[in-house]
């Protein structure tokens, strides 16, 4: 981590900055990865970014490593469970909704062949390059957001707002929101890669192998 590289992000907490620099907006095509992201941003609803990032990892633990299997089959037992787990936000409608969305999740897979398929297809395949100059350019939704939205609620999503969706965008890098002094615009933009092209780097094979 270099503390002196000009970032987007006005922040001087090591999490924050991690996730900055490592994650954020990197286009991703996995679909375990896109699930947990989605989760994620569904927690975040009405709060600050920052406390989920906080919580992630608590959040990882009481879900089962955000594994869409295991939580689809979860009973009222486990949401009771999950009530009092530390750490986890005690949110009765946001844990329900990780439930039905990763029901949900697996009639996409099997609809469009993966999740990666349905999500990008928003965007054509390819990251949307912003390239905004300053944070108050950037929006609170898209059109393409709320097109995702309106599939994800059509499809019995819970939490999956306009906002929502433009957060999940933003993270998983369909539109790369690095504003154009931080060292990671460039990075991202010059790695953009049309996901149907078949010359692609998953994130997961940098992780895993
Ligand atoms: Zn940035």
């Amino acid at each position: 981590m270099n503390a002196t590289l000009k970032r987007c992000w006005n922040t001087e907490k090591p999490l924050c900055i991690k996730y900055h620099d490592e994650e954020w907006g990197v286009p991703l095509h996995d679909d375990k990865k896109l699930f947990e992201f989605l989760i994620l941003d569904c927690f975040q609803a009405g709060l600050s970014w920052w406390i989920i990032l906080e919580k992630r990892s608590a959040l990882r633990e009481a879900f089962d490593n955000f594994n869409p299997e295991k939580i689809a089959k979860y009973s009222p037992n486990d949401v009771n469970r999950l009530m009092n787990a530390p750490g986890v936000i005690k949110n009765k409608a946001k844990i329900l909704s990780a439930v039905t969305n990763a029901q949900q999740f697996f009639k996409i897979q099997k609809e469009f062949g993966s999740f990666n398929a349905f999500i990008w297809q928003f965007v054509k395949g390819k990251t949307i390059d912003n390239g905004f100059k300053s944070l108050s350019d950037i929006p609170a939704e898209s059109e393409e957001s709320r097109a995702m939205s309106r599939e994800l609620k059509k499809r019995g999503f819970k939490f999956v707002g306009p906002t929502i969706c433009y957060s999940f965008m933003q993270a998983a890098g369909l539109v790369n929101d690095h504003l154009v002094d931080c060292f990671r615009y460039e990075q991202i933009r010059k790695s953009g890669v049309n996901w149907l092209n078949p010359v692609i780097q998953p994130r997961k094979s940098m992780n895993e192998n």
